[in-house]
């Protein structure tokens, strides 16, 4: 490369900073200010064999002027860590993800325990629906962090450094590629061959509910209702497990005994809520037979509104 630290004084008067790339941009500006003199200068100058001969040539100057680029010469060579470039400024995105996120997409421990719920909601729907007749009962699960797995919306957030947004959500709801948390397509495939009806009530909007649908279409995950919030409506859920209990859903038009509730968070099953922790053992005393939890480190009810 050719020699990039001139002056304008006399004609071809170059300092003579070499390609090795010497001064970063600061030390340059501090030299023009010593010398009186302009000087251009290429962005990765720093310190190295070219500057020993440039070394040199200051040599031969006048002595005020050697003296001062000398010692400006050698401040930048101290001080010659390289920059930051753009590319490098951005975190990683591994480094800014929660771990809460990070253990929904990663741990082992994540899918062993949506198996071991599954594994356990199916036990006890087996064991409640003997005796009974097809058609006769129910089971009621949630969709989000139950049936389908939103971690790539909430990875995509994280690393935006973004929180969520209802706008973000629904053009996430749009792309339809949630996935089909580990054991549902399972337990769901197994009320349907016991006889069991199967609603699922969700608070995902009435106007999420067609792309919502397609996703259990595509993953071939077995309902007979799919009851979403209405768009201005409440988000309780209490009397939409009202309605499939009473038959006044697609699930049956016929009342049904629900023998069990599926979530991920405490609002997914009847009468409960946040306070229900203060309310004694006995308030939860339906879990792991009637109730099936799965978890859900990254967003729920428990969080501080
Ligand atoms: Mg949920």
């Amino acid at each position: 490369m050719t020699e990039t630290l001139a002056s304008d004084g006399p004609p071809n008067g170059d300092v003579g900073v070499g390609d090795e790339g010497d001064a970063p941009p600061q030390a340059a500006a501090t030299m023009a200010a010593a010398t009186g003199r302009r000087i251009r200068m290429r962005p990765n100058d720093t310190c190295g064999p070219r500057a020993i001969r440039r070394a040199g040539m200051i040599a031969a100057m006048p002595v005020r002027l050697s003296v001062v680029l000398l010692l400006v010469l050698g401040a930048a060579c101290r001080s010659a860590a390289p920059l930051p470039t753009p590319a490098a400024v951005p975190a990683p995105p591994a480094a800014t993800m929660p771990d809460s996120i990070r253990w929904v997409r990663d741990a082992a421990e994540y899918r062993a325990a949506t198996l071991q719920a599954y594994r356990l909601a199916t036990s006890a729907v087996e064991a409640a629906a003997a005796g009974r007749q097809a058609g006769s009962w129910a089971v009621v699960l949630d969709a989000d962090e139950t049936v389908l797995n939103n971690v790539t919306y909430q990875m995509e957030r994280a690393q935006q450094g973004l929180p969520y947004s209802s706008e973000s959500w629904a053009a996430w709801v749009r792309r339809r590629e949630a996935t089909p948390i580990p054991g549902a397509a399972a337990f769901l495939g197994r009320v349907r061959a016991l006889g069991g009806r199967i609603a699922i009530v969700t608070n995902r909007l009435q106007s999420e509910c067609a792309d919502t649908a397609a996703v259990f279409e595509r993953h071939q995950l077995a309902h007979d209702a799919l009851l979403c919030r209405p768009d201005a409506g409440p988000s309780d859920k209490n009397p939409r497990f009202d309605a499939v209990a009473s038959g006044r859903t697609p699930a049956s038009a016929t009342p049904v005994e629900i023998i069990a509730f599926v979530g991920d968070n405490i609002l997914d099953f009847p009468r409960l809520s946040q306070q229900s922790a203060l309310a004694g053992e006995a308030a939860l005393a339906p879990f792991g037979t009637r109730f099936i939890l799965l978890p859900n480190p990254m967003y729920g009810s428990w969080q501080p509104r």
